[in-house]
């Protein structure tokens, strides 16, 4: 028998039929032992998440709104809950622990307690629901007195409980601190804690259920119906997250990484895709494609310096970078010639600092020019199977070029694992809608 540790999101947990999809996926498979779930999502377009309920309601505290208006908005919380526990038939009521919440949070127990009261309340109702037992995650996931997640300690003592378990439900999002205070990961972080239990519990699967089929070739506000993504590496995984193609929280895939558990993303509206998996190694053959996948961005500016005999200058790069490091400024990409070096920032961050980074290299490097060009994207060709395939970057070149498309910026890193392209802003839809037609249509 394998063991599956499985998290839903918020929109997979938003009301009371998903409760019943979730439950039904659960009980589908007697694998699916340790379940963590989100807080309730979104019902629709335009509603609020609990969690963003539980942060206003925080706020409103701390500003001493009325307790009229405190106790309205909490109504809306409470509502959420008791909907789905009613439409659900369950015999079960809260109001014991919605008064403690209150009360808490009227005592200063802090914003991240508040915020994790989503995950909590909805993991009792859950564990109620499916008959598993519920594991309060403020007594297995552990965090330093500086903020930072604990893994040793946690994985400790987590893998023992786990162990007095045979089916639970641990609610995502949070755990404790050593002075007792509870504390939240960042947005998005019962992730996070799915990828924590499926270590501890030494599963054979991390599955990630929420409401997309998996990971998309490509973003489909750019690329028409884009294909699936089968498989992919923890590598491109990271190559296309860090250019903006986001479904899982990054901070998720170091615990099952390293312990060799793959994830599998599914769609708890149609259980029977299989999703996308996200593992350590795959060959360059399983995928059809060459490329796994395409994504970018924009918001980039090139400082471009030049100088003669630049490339004989010892220290030049540093000077560069050091200016940069400053102001605390971290560079995307550095494409340099013998006497030219380049480089790529993302200009939000460098705006505000401009002036003084161009002073500072000026003063530092004496250069014979320095130039800046905002406006720049940039898009990356993603794929494992670039490796063994020649003429990768010749096609990417063309498909972009014969597109009508100036390429401005060119790098490629010598783990063949990608080619990142950059060009003008206003030619980011036409060069992604290139590349994709080139190795997928
Ligand atoms: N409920 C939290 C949030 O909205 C954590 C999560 O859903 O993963 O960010």
């Amino acid at each position: 028998m394998s063991l599956k540790v499985v998290k839903f999101g918020g929109s997979s947990l938003a009301d009371a039929q998903h409760f019943r999809q979730v439950a039904e996926i659960i009980k589908s498979d007697p694998d699916r032992r340790y379940v963590v779930p989100s807080a309730p999502g979104k019902r629709f377009s335009d509603d609020t998440k609990v969690t963003d309920l539980f942060y206003t309601l925080f706020e409103l505290v701390r500003s001493r709104a009325s307790s009229d208006v405190i106790d309205a908005h909490y109504e809306k919380i409470k509502e959420r809950y008791n909907s789905i526990i009613s439409e659900l038939g369950l015999n079960f009521d809260l109001s014991g622990e919605y008064e403690y919440i209150k009360n808490a949070i009227l005592h200063n127990s802090g914003r991240d307690f508040a915020a994790s009261r989503g995950e909590y309340l909805n993991g009792l109702i859950l564990a109620k629901y499916i008959g598993f037992d519920f594991i309060d995650a403020e007594n297995v996931i552990y965090f330093r007195e500086n903020g930072t997640f604990d893994e040793d300690k946690t994985n400790d003592i987590l893998s023992l409980e786990l162990k007095e378990h045979k089916y639970a439900v641990i609610p995502g999002f949070y755990g404790i601190a050593p002075n007792g205070t509870i504390v939240t990961f960042s947005r998005g972080g019962s992730d996070i804690t799915g990828s924590i239990v499926a270590r501890a519990a030494e599963a054979d699967l991390y599955e990630n259920w929420t409401d997309v089929s998996g990971f998309l070739m490509a973003d489909p506000r750019i690329i028409s119906k884009p294909q699936p993504i089968d498989t992919i590496t923890y590598r491109e995984l990271r190559e296309l997250s860090y250019m903006g193609a986001t479904v899982l929280h990054e901070d998720a895939i170091f615990p099952v990484r390293y312990a060799g558990i793959p994830i599998n993303i599914r769609n708890t509206n149609r259980p029977e895709d299989k999703g996308t998996m996200i593992v350590s190694q795959a060959s360059s053959y399983d995928s059809e494609h060459v490329i796994t996948g395409v994504a970018g961005k924009k918001g980039f500016s090139v400082i471009t310096i030049e100088k003669d005999m630049m490339n004989s200058e010892i220290g030049f790069g540093r000077k560069v970078l050091e200016c940069l490091e400053d102001n605390d400024i971290s560079f995307e990409h550095l494409p340099s010639g013998i006497d030219t070096m380049s480089v790529v920032v993302s200009t939000a961050q460098f705006e505000a600092h401009k002036e003084r980074v161009l002073q500072a290299i000026t003063r530092r490097t004496k250069p014979d020019s320095i130039s800046i060009e905002d406006g720049l994207a940039l898009v990356a060709v993603v794929g494992r199977g670039m490796v063994k395939a020649k003429g990768t970057a010749a096609r990417v070149f063309s498909a972009i070029s014969n597109a009508g498309v100036n390429i401005r910026m060119i790098d490629q890193g010598s783990c063949e694992l990608n080619i990142i392209v950059g060009v003008e802003e206003h030619d980011f839809n036409t060069a992604l809608n290139a590349i994709y037609n080139e190795f997928v249509k």
